[in-house]
Formats: structure tokens, sequence, C-alpha cells
């Protein structure tokens, strides 16, 4: 059988992501994680605490989402909205609510605005339902205007998809742009992924424009990449929608456990969230002070820069980082980051930020 003449328009559209270095994190545990964008800080001793005394239970099914009241109204608590738990479901990750969101507003031939760069499964998953993606260009700083997002606007446009904080540049779009954008015809998806270290959240927003969509996620501040646990904020009748797409038992019954108990210890979260911003801003500096590096302000866990002017690449600067027991990312040549010297580092400890400071330093100024 021709099985490639079987396969679905949706596999046809599919494009692997590439996850690999998770793999060498895993795979080489001596090395730092500065490549994906997690919490370098253990969980909670409490998460860890109830996790433990519910692994005699693994046998049982977890309750569905929906019915789990008492971690929807939690999270909603978290993220103060008044409605309580009508306004919240759950994905397995946020990048699982990065696949339900276009499945539950996408027809075959409807188009997604999206920032560019931008996350980059927010280009894939659309594709899937026989979206279109049309990329927003910004400014050489990945500062957008509202004209950059309306002029790309067709009567097909359905959607816009945009992190904010911004993966990977770590800029906030203006939140007088965002307002701008609530008041067109389409859903506006805003992924809160980096919201602990920016301060800069629309959930105040969502009772006025029932377009707006948030996604937020545990693996960052919350510091539970490994729970893969995402929330969705949004009013209930979008909920009603997504939840008719929604997987059943799509979030597991550690996951749902860890993830009360996290809620119930919200100053370690703050406290993390602060040991990483205030890394970030002081290793930002150090960097910015090192001649041809170009350092993007970043309001995020992770800081991205430009290697051009050195004449050193991101994958020669990678590779020696490495080779002192430091993974960071070379994003270069990803979507909207052309090119081959864009450098992406994950925010750990201000010491370690110190010492990957030092070594991108002393590496420049040998070449
Ligand atoms: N959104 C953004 C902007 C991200 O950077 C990431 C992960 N790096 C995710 C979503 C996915 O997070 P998760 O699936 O772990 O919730």
């Amino acid at each position: 059988m021709d099985i490639s003449g079987k396969i679905s328009n949706a596999v046809r559209a599919g494009k692997l992501y590439n996850l690999d270095h998770f793999h060498h994190a895993w795979h080489d545990q001596n090395l730092k994680r500065l490549m994906g964008n997690e919490l370098l800080f253990p969980p909670s001793p409490k998460v860890i605490e109830a996790v433990t005394n519910i692994l005699p239970k693994m046998n049982y099914y977890p309750e569905d989402p929906s019915t789990n009241k008492e971690l929807l109204h939690a999270l909603a608590d978290y993220a103060g909205i008044k409605g309580g738990a009508d306004w919240v479901t759950l994905g397995n990750g946020s990048m699982e609510i990065i696949d339900m969101l276009p499945r539950t507003f996408l027809d075959a031939g409807d188009a997604v605005l999206l920032p560019c760069p931008d996350y980059s499964p927010y280009a894939r998953r659309p594709l899937l339902y026989g979206g279109k993606i049309m990329d927003v260009i910004p400014d050489a700083d990945f500062n957008y205007r509202l004209e950059d997002f309306t002029s790309k606007m067709t009567s097909r446009t359905k959607m816009i998809i945009l992190s904010r904080p911004n993966a990977p540049a770590g800029n906030v779009l203006p939140r007088k742009i965002l307002i701008s954008l609530l008041a067109l015809d389409v859903v506006v998806v805003v992924d809160e992924a980096y919201v602990e270290f920016s301060d800069e959240t629309v959930v105040d927003l969502l009772p006025e424009h029932n377009n707006l969509v948030i996604s937020r996620t545990f693996s960052k501040a919350m510091g539970l990449g490994g729970i893969r646990l995402g929330y969705v904020l949004t009013n209930p009748e979008m909920i009603s929608y997504i939840e008719r797409i929604r997987v059943p038992l799509n979030v597991s019954l550690l996951t749902q456990v860890a993830a009360l108990a996290a809620l119930e210890d919200t100053p370690y979260i703050w406290a993390n969230a602060q040991k990483v911003i205030e890394a970030r801003d002081q290793f930002s500096v150090q960097l910015s002070q090192i001649p041809g590096i170009k350092v993007y302000p970043s309001k995020g866990n992770s800081v991205l820069i430009n290697t051009q002017k050195t004449g050193v690449t991101a994958h020669i600067l990678q590779a020696k980082l490495l080779s002192a027991g430091f993974l960071t990312r070379n994003l270069s040549g990803g979507r909207g980051i052309p090119g081959e010297f864009f450098l992406r580092i994950t925010i750990g400890t201000m010491k370690d930020m110190r010492e990957v400071g030092n070594l991108i330093k002393e590496f420049i100024s040998e070449n």
C-alpha cells in the first residue's frame, strides 16, 4: 500500500518541531540548562510533598480538568479574575493550548497574523487546520506599529496570536497597540508564558473584550515545566467552545495535584521570579558592555543577543559556552531571525550568569 497516499491534509501540512536541546540537557546532566527557558530553581517543597502523597493513587484516573473546580478557581484567583472557574480551562502544557486555539477557530483558508519572530509552534499548528500564516514584520529592534498588523488584515483573518513578552526577543508589545488589535473583528490570543517576569498582564482587559484569549503556563516562573500544564483565561462563552475540542482527561493526576500545591505557595513563585528578574537585568547590563554585542532588552526569563558586529557566529559562541558547561540556544536562521548571529540565553542563578557574561567577554576580546 502507498501509505503516503492515505495521509490526511493535516499530516501533509505538518512539520516536525526539533526539541533536541532537551535531549542534550537530559543526556548530559552536568550541563547548566540555559537553552530551554525553564526555571532553574527546584519546585516548592509543598509541590514535592503533594506529588509524593498522591503517588499511591496513580492507578486511578484523574478527574477531568473541567470538573476540578478547586484548581480552576485557584487559577482564576491567582490571575486576578473575578468570574472564577468558568473563565479557565487547561492544556497539557501551553504547547497543547497553541494547538487547541487554532482548532477551535479556524476553517480552511482562514488566516492567522503572527509577529515574526515569535514562538515557532504558532506558525505550525494553524497549518494543520487549513489555516494560513501572515507574517507581521517588526523593525530591526523587533518593535511593532499598529499598521504592521492592520496592513496584513483581510476578510479571512480570524486570529492574531502573539506572545507578550515576546519569545524569543523578550520585548513587550505596547498595551495601546494591543487594545487597538482587540477592537478588530478577530480573536486575539495573548500568550503570557513569561508574564511573571514582566508585570505586564492584560487579564484586566478580559471583561470588556470578549475576543481576548490569554494563554499561560506552569513551565516558566512556576518552575514546573516537567508537569506539562498550561491554562487558558477567557470568557465563559469562549471556554465553552474550547471545551468541545479539548481532549478529555488531558491533564494528568500528578499535574493537577502539583499545580494546586504550587498555587498554595505563591510566595515561592514570586521569590523565584524576582531572582530571575534581578539576574536578567544584571546580565543584560554586563553583556551590553561587551563591544559588538547587541542585547535586546528582555522582560522574559532569557536574553537574546546578536553577535554580528563581533564577527563571531552564534554557533561558535554556543560551542565555546558548551565547552565551559553551559548549554545555550542558537536561534539563528529561525523564523524572523535570519543570519547566523542570534544566541538566546536562559537566565539561571546570578552566579552562573556572571560567569557566562565573563566567558562571552573573554572570548569576544580574544577574537
Ligand atoms: N509559549 C511560549 C511563548 C513559550 O516560550 C513556550 C516554551 N518555551 C511555550 C509557550 C510552551 O510552554 P509549555 O508548553 O511548557 O507550557
